[in-house]
């Protein structure tokens, strides 16, 4: 039996060990942190990552017995200048804090079989000097540091009073794009837990670092201005009733040519720079590359043909999706395509359903534009 040992334990890499051991093997969960850990995220989790969240036995009642979660079933979109098209679906995504959801899926993992260890890399290279040929496989799901950072977010948590924030608000992911923040980037406001009369919200903003480098100013002060430029959290910002400090953290979007897998060594998640390369999301595919590269393992004759599986996987799976959207990205070069998308998506329910769901992960990028080329 192959032995196999997992580096980091956020959503990637305990999607990965849990099924890996699920279907058998002995697998070695290694995290530098001690479980429940935080992690800066603006805490969304779309309808894809509630399919992907299905695959590892993970159901809508699992997560509503979470202390916190909020049900987000529809989007706000909108421009600074106050243009905006706000739409409900019948589907149910969520918000939950990553201490609460990474947790989760920490127990699932250790549940499933996978043998959970606190250690950094470097404490287990000390123990196993001869690291690379004690192991048939290495996952690398040390997230964004592993990876190639090209965007940053920050976020904070707020909370008001569910009177000051009511329906149909309070149920919607909304996002503002802003010249300040660049075409591609924009800011946002989640919903995260309704409770004793008050609404906890994770507000941020993202940029891509292409366009970050250029502003030359900083990303607290870009999110100081988004929130009291918008129309939405500058109303909120005389309501606060509690808010906690802006915490800042890269992502690592989507890139071409990218290489999966390195010898026996194989990226996934946020290592493999597997993140939404328009709205940086990048839970589902953390789950997903988990579950894709265990199948690559365990389709795989030879442990050394692993690697390559994973990367033909990754190309069937990932890849098509990726180019459709940086080549979207792309075009948009100015930020009259915001207000033009939005215009469109007010005119059109079609379009703005379609959007919608693309954003949520439901309709892929490549099928959004079938008939054009990229
Ligand atoms: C501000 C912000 C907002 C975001 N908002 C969203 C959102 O709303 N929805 C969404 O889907 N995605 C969002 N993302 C992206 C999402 O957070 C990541 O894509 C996701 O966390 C990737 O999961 P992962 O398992 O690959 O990496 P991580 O979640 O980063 O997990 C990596 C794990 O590896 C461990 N580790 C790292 N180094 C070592 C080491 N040397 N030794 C041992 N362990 C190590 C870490 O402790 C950690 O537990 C956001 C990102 C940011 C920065």
């Amino acid at each position: 039996m192959p032995r196999i040992v997992v580096l980091g334990a956020g959503p990637a890499g305990c999607s990965a060990g849990y099924h890996l051991a699920k279907s058998g093997h002995q697998v070695t969960l290694i995290d530098k942190a001690t479980f429940p850990r935080d992690k800066i995220c603006g805490d969304g989790i779309s309808f894809e990552s509630v399919q992907a969240l299905f695959t590892l036995g993970i159901y809508p009642q699992d997560i509503k017995c979470l202390a916190q979660y909020a049900p987000v079933c529809g989007l706000r979109l909108g421009v600074s200048n106050g243009n905006e098209h706000m739409q409900t679906t019948q589907l149910e995504g969520y918000c939950i804090p990553r201490f609460e959801l990474d947790n989760l899926l920490y127990q699932h993992a250790v549940e499933a079989g996978c043998i959970p260890q606190t250690q950094t890399i470097t404490d287990l290279a000390r123990s196993h000097p001869d690291l690379y040929h004690d192991y048939d496989h290495i996952i690398d799901a040390r997230g964004v540091y592993a990876g190639e950072a090209n965007a940053i977010a920050i976020r904070a948590y707020w909370s008001v009073k569910v009177e000051d924030f009511p329906e149909p608000y309070c149920s919607k992911a909304h996002i503002y794009f802003d010249p300040k923040l660049g075409v591609n980037g924009y800011g946002w406001l989640f919903p995260v837990t309704v409770k004793d009369g008050l609404i906890k919200l994770n507000v941020g903003v993202i940029l891509w670092l292409d366009e970050y480098q250029k502003l030359n100013t900083n990303i607290i002060r870009l999110f100081d201005q988004f929130v009291q430029k918008n129309e939405t959290t500058k109303a909120l910002l005389s309501k606060l009733v509690s808010q906690q400090k802006p915490r800042a953290y890269p992502l690592t979007t989507a890139k071409r040519d990218n290489r999966v897998s390195d010898g026996k060594v194989l990226k996934i998640g946020d290592a493999a720079n597997l993140t939404d390369p328009l709205t940086g999301e990048g839970i589902a595919n953390a789950l997903l590359s988990g579950l894709q590269v265990a199948q690559a393992i365990n389709m795989s004759v030879m442990p050394a043909a692993a690697a390559e599986n994973w990367q033909r996987l990754y190309q069937i799976h990932f890849e098509p999706d990726f180019q459709a959207g940086l080549w979207l990205k792309s075009l948009r070069k100015s930020f009259l395509a915001n207000q033009l998308l939005i215009s469109l998506m007010k005119r059109n329910h079609w379009v703005a359903e379609r959007v919608m769901y693309a954003v949520a992960g439901l309709i892929p990028y490549s099928e959004f534009v079938p008939s054009l080329r990229y």
